[in-house]
């Protein structure tokens, strides 16, 4: 059976946190945008034609939460993946918002929470694990204090060396017909309309609707680095906070598009 480690597929853009040097650029000032369970549904199906199994299939945002329709992406997912480790990943801000019929979903779809705790995440989890505990959801918490920028707005990065070193090379992700190794690429429109920048690495997305591809073909592409990877760098750590004011292209970027770093 032909097999890959990771696929998350974005359900939500926007997020009701707005951490600052979020890796998806959510911000205050972004639209809202909601994916379409029968697209989902219609991508995965044909998925499947080229991989059969998903090791772990994430349900990605923004926050994947705000989705008013989240069960029906978690039976789609369920049906089409039926032996795949299906995991949320949240900020937990809403698990306590849940409804009984998410909560029934989400555990007749043997759906794992991972819950990524930033520090507004911690002032509600003993509420918050209450409900998990009462209701013996499968989860994982991951406390985030620290967050890392590495974008090169230059695109000079040493790309095969930064490549190789990057834990998001396995973050692979799926979304509305296209195959991606890591969100850069679709995620980059957001940074675009924040800073009237004119990134584009739509030409290194894999159409999975075309009839030529195949698995090795996707195997290929997330074995290699791609044209993007000259944008990251190696990653500036910075405390956790929320954007509060200005967003500066410095909150995500390490190195301006003269070659520059922000803090010389
Ligand atoms: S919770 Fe996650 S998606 Fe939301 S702003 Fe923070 S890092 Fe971004
Ligand atoms: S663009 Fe390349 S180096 Fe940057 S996060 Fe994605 S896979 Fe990693």
């Amino acid at each position: 059976m032909n097999s890959i480690n990771n696929v998350a597929y974005p359900i939500v853009d926007h997020c009701n946190l707005n951490c600052r040097g979020c890796c998806r650029f959510c911000n205050p000032s972004q639209e809202k945008h909601f994916a379409d369970p029968k697209i989902f549904e219609k991508d995965l199906r044909r998925f499947k034609e080229l991989v059969e199994h998903i090791e772990m299939f994430r349900i990605f945002g923004g926050e994947p939460l705000l989705h008013p329709e989240l069960s029906k992406f978690i039976y789609i997912a369920r049906d089409i993946y039926p032996k795949s480790e299906i995991d949320i990943v949240t900020n937990g801000l809403l698990l306590d918002k849940m409804s009984d019929e998410l909560i029934n979903d989400i555990k007749s779809c043997c759906v794992h929470l991972e819950i990524s705790v930033y520090e507004p995440t911690k002032k509600k989890l003993p509420k918050i694990m209450d409900i998990l505990e009462k209701n013996k959801l499968g989860h994982t918490l991951n406390f985030v204090d620290k967050f890392w920028k590495r974008m090169d707005m230059s695109g000079s990065s040493d790309y095969v060396r930064i490549w190789k070193e990057c834990q998001w090379k396995k973050c692979n992700g799926l979304r509305d017909g296209k195959f991606m190794m890591c969100p850069l690429p679709v995620v980059i429109k957001e940074f675009n309309r924040l800073f009237d920048t004119d990134f584009n690495f739509d030409d290194e997305l894999i159409d999975i609707y075309d009839p030529k591809l195949t698995f090795e073909d996707i195997r290929d592409f997330i074995s290699r680095p791609h044209k993007y990877c000259s944008y990251c760098t190696d990653p500036e750590f910075l405390e956790w906070s929320a954007f509060t004011g200005e967003i500066k292209a410095e909150d995500y970027a390490v190195i301006d598009a003269c070659g520059k770093r922000f803090d010389k």
